[in-house]
C-alpha cells in the first residue's frame, strides 16, 4: 500500500518504525504545517516527499491510506479531505473534539467504501487479548469491576499542546481516558452507560496549578451495561518509577496485568482463583506493527481494524461524557450514536 502521513509527530516516528516491519508497505510522504518540519522529518524517516499543502498532498500523492497523527483538532478535517481523495485512514485518538465530527467521520468513510480505523494500540497488547478470551470464555465467572491504573510520567517532549493547549485537544482525559474506554470496551465487550469523573490540576514542568490550562490527573467511575462497574486513573504526574496496572475482578476469579498499559508491548499477567496463583506467559509484541498490520488486511477486504472509526467515536464519548461531568459534578450518560 502507498502511505502518506498527515503530522510530523513524535508518534509517526514510532509508527513509522513497525510499519517497515510490515511487508508490501511503501511509506512516502509527509505534510505539516512547517515547510522546515516537514522537510527535517522526510529526510529523518527516509520519506520521498514534504509537503504543507493538503490538498497537493494528497492529489500528488496518489495514496491508497494515510496516517493521521497531527493535533486533535484537526483529525475530523484531514479525515474528510483524505477519504474524499480515496484514501483509507488511520485516524489517531481522539478521532475529533466533539462527538458530531467523529461521527460524521465513520458516515463519510461508509458513504466512500473506505475504512476508518482509530489507533487505539491497547487492544494489540497480547495479554488483553488472553483477558478478552477468558471473559468471554466464562473463565472469571461473571465480571462484576475492573481497575485500571494508568497514571504516568509525561516526558519534557509532550509537555507541549497536552498542557498548553485546550483547542488542540489538551489534558489528560482526551490523552489517556480514550485509550482506557477503549480496552474496556474491548476487554469485556459491553457498552459503557454512564460516567462520573473528577479531574485535578497538579502542575507539571514547571507550570502553576492555578493557571495550567487543562486537567493533568483524573478518576473516573463508568458503569456497564449488565452491572459491571470500572474505576480508571489517568495523569501525567506519576512519578516515572510509576507501574501501570489493570485488575480484572470476576465472582470466579479475577486477572492482574502489570505494565500492560504501555506503548512497550510487553507485560505480566497473572490469574488468582480457588486454585491459587499462576502466571500467565504473554509474548511481547509491536503494538503498532500488530495494529497497522489489521488495518492495512481490512483495507483488503480481510476483517476489520483492532479499533474501527465506531470504536473510535465511542471511546472518545466516554471522555467528552467525563469531561461533562467533572464540570457539571453529576454523572453523566454516554451518548454511544452514531
Ligand atoms: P506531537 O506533539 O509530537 O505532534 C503533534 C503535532 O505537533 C505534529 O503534527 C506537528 O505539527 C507539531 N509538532 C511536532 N513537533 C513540533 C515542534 N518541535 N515544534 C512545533 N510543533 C511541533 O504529538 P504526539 O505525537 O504526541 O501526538 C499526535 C497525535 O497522536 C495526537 O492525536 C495524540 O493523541 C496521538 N497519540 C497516540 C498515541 C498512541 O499510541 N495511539 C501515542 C501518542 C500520541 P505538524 O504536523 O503541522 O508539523
Amino acid at each position: 500500500m502507498r502511505w502518506g502521513f498527515i503530522g510530523a509527530s513524535n508518534i509517526a516516528e514510532r509508527v513509522i518504525a513497525s510499519m517497515r516491519q510490515i511487508p508490501g508497505q511503501e511509506l512516502l510522504a509527509v505534510c505539516s504545517g512547517s515547510a522546515a518540519r516537514a522537510k527535517e522529518f522526510a529526510a529523518a524517516q527516509q520519506l520521498q516527499a514534504a509537503h504543507t499543502d493538503l490538498a497537493a498532498f494528497l492529489r500528488e500523492g496518489r495514496f491508497d491510506a494515510v496516517y493521521i497523527s497531527s493535533t486533535n483538532e484537526q483529525h475530523c478535517a484531514q479525515t474528510i479531505a483524505a477519504l474524499d481523495a480515496g484514501c483509507h485512514v488511520m485516524c489517531e485518538k481522539p478521532l475529533a473534539m466533539v462527538h458530531s465530527d467523529a461521527v460524521r467521520m465513520v458516515r463519510h468513510a461508509a458513504a466512500k467504501g473506505r475504512v476508518l480505523g482509530t489507533n487505539h494500540h491497547l487492544r494489540a497488547q497480547a495479554a488483553h487479548g488472553l483477558i478478552r478470551q477468558m471473559i468471554a470464555a466464562g473463565e472469571l465467572g461473571e465480571v462484576h469491576g475492573v481497575q485500571v491504573s494508568h497514571a504516568v510520567h509525561l516526558p519534557p517532549h509532550l509537555q507541549g499542546w497536552r498542557l498548553d493547549k485546550p483547542g488542540a485537544g489538551g489534558g489528560v482525559v482526551l490523552d489517556i481516558l480514550v485509550h482506557n474506554a477503549d480496552l474496556l470496551r474491548y476487554l469485556l465487550q459491553r457498552e459503557p452507560k454512564t460516567i462520573r469523573t473528577v479531574t485535578q490540576r497538579n502542575g507539571i514542568g514547571g507550570r502553576d496549578r492555578a493557571t495550567l490550562a487543562v486537567e493533568d490527573g483524573a478518576m473516573s467511575l463508568i458503569e456497564f451495561d449488565g452491572g459491571a462497574l470500572a474505576q480508571t486513573h489517568e495523569s501525567f504526574v506519576a512519578d516515572p518509577s510509576a507501574l501501570t496496572r489493570l485488575h480484572v475482578l470476576g465472582t470466579k476469579a479475577n486477572l492482574y496485568a502489570v505494565g500492560s498499559l504501555t506503548q512497550g508491548g510487553t507485560s505480566q499477567l497473572w490469574q488468582r482463583g480457588a486454585g491459587g496463583e499462576r502466571e500467565i506467559a504473554v509474548p511481547p509484541v509491536d503494538l503498532y506493527e500488530v495494529g497497522f498490520t489489521a488495518f492495512v488486511e481490512a483495507c483488503a477486504g480481510r476483517g476489520k481494524p483492532l479499533a474501527d472509526g465506531t470504536d473510535g467515536t465511542r471511546s472518545m464519548a466516554v471522555a467528552l461524557a467525563g469531561l461533562a461531568s467533572a464540570t457539571s459534578g453529576r454523572t453523566e450518560t454516554i451518548d454511544l450514536s452514531i
